[in-house]
């Protein structure tokens, strides 16, 4: 057998043995078609969530994975405990929404839906944490949670900077103002139109990867324009219970970009991506545009035109090392676990190697359903737990014939999530100062198309 066989053999991709003895399509328990509001009730207690919740395995609380906190909202339901505002809180926001435990859950609960609809009750009965509440009225007033101004929205992309954004930026202009004086219409528009939504993070905090996105569109050749007039997409309020207020945010995104007539919307954001592919449609039904992650253009687009990927910086011979973090929002929450191995597969001068826990059983980074914002130090004990995983990865990978490359100063770990690549970042630079971590559009940017 190969040496490459032997390695892709090793490869665990089911997680811990318990959870797979159901994960991940539940077939022994599930009775299809049954959703109510009180889903909780049908939880068994079988404890198989407690083995994967990431915050349990930090805080070793009850309240803190899905059965126990099923066990509270079956006892807030029959009113056989009180709703304690200081009790309840943390057993609602410590959760980051990961959806880890649906995956395992062998009755089949939606426990997402279970936890955004626990969260939207008690902001429907006051009760926010301050956090949030500061962070809902910059949403509302500056169409973005970082408390900056709305028109600072592209000050990453001017012409010097990002070329390739600002001559976007004004194509936006140039087309919004023609459809809104009625020189054209958006169905006189016969090109396939790609329009790139930034979403807040890229724009206010990480614009190195709204940059390096614009500069893989460009090269690509593809004819796309930035929304002049972009708000939030609302991912963060739905995720915060916060929903009622998010609605708006949905309906004005989608008609701005019904308006200029574009046929496919681009993401470089996980988190903007699955709101738009999981929750926009429950709002304004069918949404008239394509949805596309990055991973998910960039190989679609070299396909079709035929194209091949190299790495600029390192060789076929001597390739750069990579492992991959599948974020939750795009892997169990939109099931985009393909493309972007294919993706990475594609490229010369990069080597793409498994990480032991992948796909539905990735680990969750601890940045998403508000922890980061909330409960911060939990938040980064997560994010070094993954980390310490993928030092182990390559570890392993020291056995094999790569030693070489990895030797070579060659591990990288790769997300396409912003907040992924935040957090394991936060939590290198206190634990694994060498260990890089980057988004994989950083990666494609320092790629040729030819
Ligand atoms: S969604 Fe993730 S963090 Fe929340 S209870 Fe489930 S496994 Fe734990
Ligand atoms: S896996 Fe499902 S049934 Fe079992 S304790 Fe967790 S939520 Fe309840």
């Amino acid at each position: 057998m190969s040496d490459e066989k032997i390695r892709e053999e090793k490869v665990v991709t089911t997680g811990p043995t318990v959870s797979s003895m159901f994960a991940p399509d539940q077939e022994n328990l599930v009775d299809p078609g049954y959703k109510t509001d009180n889903d909780f009730e049908r939880c068994i207690q079988c404890g198989y969530c407690r083995n994967v919740c990431r915050v349990y395995s930090i805080t070793f609380s009850e309240r803190d994975y899905a059965g126990g906190r099923n066990r509270i909202l079956k006892a807030l339901s029959k009113k056989e405990i009180d709703f304690d505002k200081e009790e309840i809180i943390p057993s609602i926001y410590q959760c980051m929404l990961c959806g880890h435990c649906r995956t395992v859950c062998p009755v089949g609960i939606d426990l997402l839906e279970v936890f955004q609809n626990y969260r939207r009750t008690v902001v429907r009965k006051g009760v926010l944490p301050e956090k949030l509440g500061i962070l809902k009225n910059s949403i509302l007033t500056n169409k973005n949670p970082f408390l900056e101004s709305g028109t600072d929205r592209y000050n990453w992309c001017d012409s010097e900077t990002c070329k390739e954004g600002y001559d976007a930026y004004q194509r936006g202009v140039e087309r919004t103002r023609k459809i809104e004086s009625g020189e054209l219409k958006p169905s006189d528009i016969d090109e396939h139109l790609v329009g790139y939504f930034v979403g807040c993070t890229s724009s206010y905090r990480n614009n190195e990867l709204s940059t390096a996105t614009c500069r893989i569109l460009e090269k690509l050749g593809v004819k796309f324009i930035l929304f002049p007039d972009e708000y939030c997409c609302g991912s963060v309020m739905f995720r915060t219970g916060l929903e009622d207020d998010a609605v708006q945010l949905v309906k004005y995104n989608t008609e701005m970009i019904k308006k200029l007539g574009v046929n496919e919307l681009v993401f470089s954001c996980a988190g903007c991506f699955s709101t738009f592919t999981t929750e926009y449609p429950q709002f304004v039904g069918e949404l008239g545009f394509e949805l596309s992650h990055l991973v998910q253009f960039v190989p679609k687009i070299v396909k079709q035109k035929g194209l091949k990927i190299r790495y600029t910086k390192r060789t076929k011979e001597d390739p750069m090392i990579i492992t991959y973090h599948d974020p939750c929002h795009l892997g169990r929450y939109c099931g985009v676990y393909d493309e972007p191995r294919e993706l990475m597969n594609m490229i010369e001068g990069v080597k793409f190697i498994e990480m032991k826990h992948n796909r539905e059983m990735s680990l969750c980074c601890g940045a998403g359903g508000g922890v980061r914002a909330l409960y911060g130090e939990i938040s980064v004990n997560i994010a070094s737990n993954r980390l310490d995983e993928t030092v182990a990865c390559w570890e392993d990978i020291n056995e094999d014939r790569l030693k070489e490359a990895i030797e070579s100063d060659a591990e990288v770990l790769v997300s396409a999530c912003v907040f992924c690549k935040n957090n394991l970042h936060l939590a290198a630079s206190r634990t694994k100062p060498d260990l890089p971590v980057i988004d994989l559009s950083m990666i494609l940017e320092d790629c040729e198309f030819y």
